[in-house]
């Protein structure tokens, strides 16, 4: 196996020079090399990462069509086009600290509530070796367990939620652990900080008004798809930006929170949503804030086409790579 070659050293010093990325495109193709995300090592191939990414393929928590178990095998395929230089950005999203892949976990399928636990039991660990964690999904109701990790490290965390969904509904048909709850909880257990965080690219039909003034009680801001077709990105980026300050930042992004043109493959589509580009742009509008974590979530290969979904997902993910690679560069951490 050619990839080996760029492998690790054993016994590499724990201050390696340079991070290790993957093996050349020009020597081997991106269609061949280790099924890892964007071909980088395994988390256990290095002696500690700046950025863990850690898949968990779960979807007992959903409402509508299943499938994101599948989500972080079909991200880690379409992320095997990812270059080592974000131009927009001027980083390379895993040159100035070590990104590694930590696997999947094995949540139990048939027991949520066990399977909410290993995922906290997951994080925690991996969390040991590696500064910041990226998640892949695994349907939303694991953003319960990743919040409750991040909050016992940082204190209450400033959410920013991209989503069609505002996912605080209170139970569903009478259980409070689902896909469409998570945040209804982590904001009951306080481990999210409610003045400071919002929900970006809300849209569609919901059961009742008052899901909104519940949702506004809580204390989170909305800045819906269609504020954002109106008044534009810059002004999406500020309402953000504005609120968490300098708080500890957690991004999590659930994949519908794009129009089923641009992400077919997921669980709960939503007519009219945020392009792509929309996506990126506001994301890239992110950079300065204290990002501690991130999910990239309801990816369902099941139902994509031409790997539209998944090969978007990845680059979102590379997005928050970019984003964690500027903070890395600017503490001057190393890994
Ligand atoms: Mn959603
Ligand atoms: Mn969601």
């Amino acid at each position: 196996m050619a990839s080996s070659d760029s492998g690790p050293a054993a016994g590499d010093p724990q201050q390696a020079a340079e991070p290790i990325g993957p093996p050349s495109g020009v020597v081997v193709p991106r269609f061949a090399g280790p099924e890892t995300f964007a071909r980088l090592p395994r988390l256990d191939q290095v002696d500690r990462a700046g950025v863990a990414i850690l898949g968990v393929p779960f979807d007992a928590g959903v409402s509508y069509r299943p499938g994101a178990r599948f989500g972080p095998s079909g991200i880690r395929a379409g992320s095997k086009l990812l270059r080592p230089y974000h131009p927009e950005l001027d980083v390379d999203p895993w040159g100035i600290a070590q990104v590694a892949d930590a696997g999947d976990i094995a949540p139990n399928p048939f027991d949520l509530l066990a399977a909410v636990g290993q995922v906290e039991v997951a994080a925690r660990q991996v969390l040991q070796n590696a500064d910041r964690l990226i998640t892949i999904g695994g349907d939303h109701t694991i953003a319960l367990p990743l919040l409750r990790v991040m909050a016992e490290r940082h204190g209450p965390i400033a959410l920013v939620h991209f989503d069609a969904h505002l996912d605080t509904w209170h139970t569903y048909f009478g259980a409070p652990y689902t896909h469409g709850t998570p945040f209804r909880r982590a904001s009951e257990e306080g481990v999210l900080d409610l003045d400071v965080s919002s929900h970006v690219g809300i849209r569609g039909p919901i059961y009742d008004r008052k899901d909104l003034v519940e949702d506004r009680a809580l204390g989170f801001a909305i800045v819906s798809t269609m504020e954002v077709a109106r008044r534009g990105v810059d002004e999406a980026i500020d309402r953000v930006r504005s609120r968490v300050g300098d708080r500890p930042v957690y991004i999590s992004i659930d994949i519908d929170v794009l129009d089923p043109a641009h992400a077919p493959g997921t669980g709960t589509p939503e007519p009219g949503g945020l392009t792509f580009r929309e996506t990126q742009q506001i994301l890239r509008g992110l950079t300065d804030l204290n990002l501690v974590g991130a999910d990239v979530v309801e990816v369902a290969p099941a139902y994509d086409h031409a790997e539209l979904t998944t090969i978007a997902a990845a680059n979102l993910v590379y997005e928050l790579l970019g984003l964690m690679a500027l903070e890395s560069r600017k503490s001057g951490e190393s890994a």
